[in-house]
């Protein structure tokens, strides 16, 4: 079972106009008695902070972009005694993969710094060669196309198979690495920030290739390839209210019928 506890993109949002879809930015939980397994860190993962049994927490970032990383400084159990937490991320910059959390946790952006958080941490460089193994929960990683690079992560287990590609980019050779990925897979979660003619700049005369970021329309096109049971539309433009989600998602189904807006607390089993 994966929960999805923030579902847009870019920048949390919201208000009235965002009620359905939600306004947390992307943050993905799958958990194991005491263990929890999450995907990106967005604003949408401190509704774990509630759940206090946890005592191992693996965190995999599928890259440092703000949406993805802005929830690690008020997830709490950073501030806990006993806790295990380790975070996996692949980090292309120049900063030290080691190193980004004392970036994170730093005067003047932040009160606490790293040198007082109370957990055990440990930050670990993504491998594409290995798969990481927790109780019957299998995560093998894949590079996907975006600016200074992000991770995919296929989530599998006895009950789910899912791929999470978010903030990816269609038109390279990380394409068919997508689709071979996403084989047979029971949810394919993927980037649609923006409608085809919001992609090309027909909404605000601003093309947005290059930016790192997708299509509904690729979405099914990927569903369809790898054969994939439902395409799960994920990273909402902060500018798109429900009712324009809505009307992307009957766009959607008329090209592939499972079709399914995320939506923060959704339920994947
Ligand atoms: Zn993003
Ligand atoms: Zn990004």
């Amino acid at each position: 079972m994966i929960t999805i506890l923030g579902s847009r993109g870019t920048i949390p949002v919201s208000g009235y106009e965002y009620v359905k879809y939600g306004g947390c930015t992307p943050s993905l939980l799958a958990r194991m008695d005491d263990v929890a397994i999450i995907f990106d860190a967005g604003t949408g993962i401190y509704k774990i902070n509630t759940i206090r049994s946890f005592k191992k927490i693996h965190i995999f970032l599928s890259h440092l972009h703000w949406d993805h990383i802005m929830g690690l400084p008020i997830f709490s159990y950073f501030y806990r005694e006993n806790i295990d937490i380790f975070i996996y991320v692949d980090d292309k910059n120049d900063l030290d993969t080691s190193n980004f959390i004392r970036y994170l946790f730093k005067e003047p952006f932040f009160p606490v710094s790293h040198e007082k958080l109370s957990c055990n941490l440990s930050i670990i460089k993504i491998d594409y060669d290995s798969k990481y193994l927790f109780g019957d929960y299998e995560i093998i990683p894949f590079p996907g196309c975006h600016p200074n690079g992000a991770s995919m992560f296929l989530i599998y287990n006895s009950k789910i198979k899912c791929l999470y590609a978010t903030d990816f980019e269609h038109g390279s050779d990380k394409d068919d690495i997508l689709v071979e990925a996403a084989k047979g897979v029971d949810y394919l979660i993927y980037d649609t920030t923006y409608t085809p003619d919001d992609f090309l700049g027909v909404r605000d005369g601003i093309n947005k290739k290059g930016w790192g970021h997708s299509t509904f329309e690729y979405g099914v096109k990927f569903a369809k390839k790898s054969k994939s049971k439902n395409l799960i539309l994920f990273h909402h433009n902060p500018d798109y209210v429900d009712c324009f989600i809505d009307e992307i998602v009957i766009m959607a189904k008329k090209q592939f019928s499972q079709t399914i807006a995320s939506y923060d607390g959704m339920v994947l089993q």
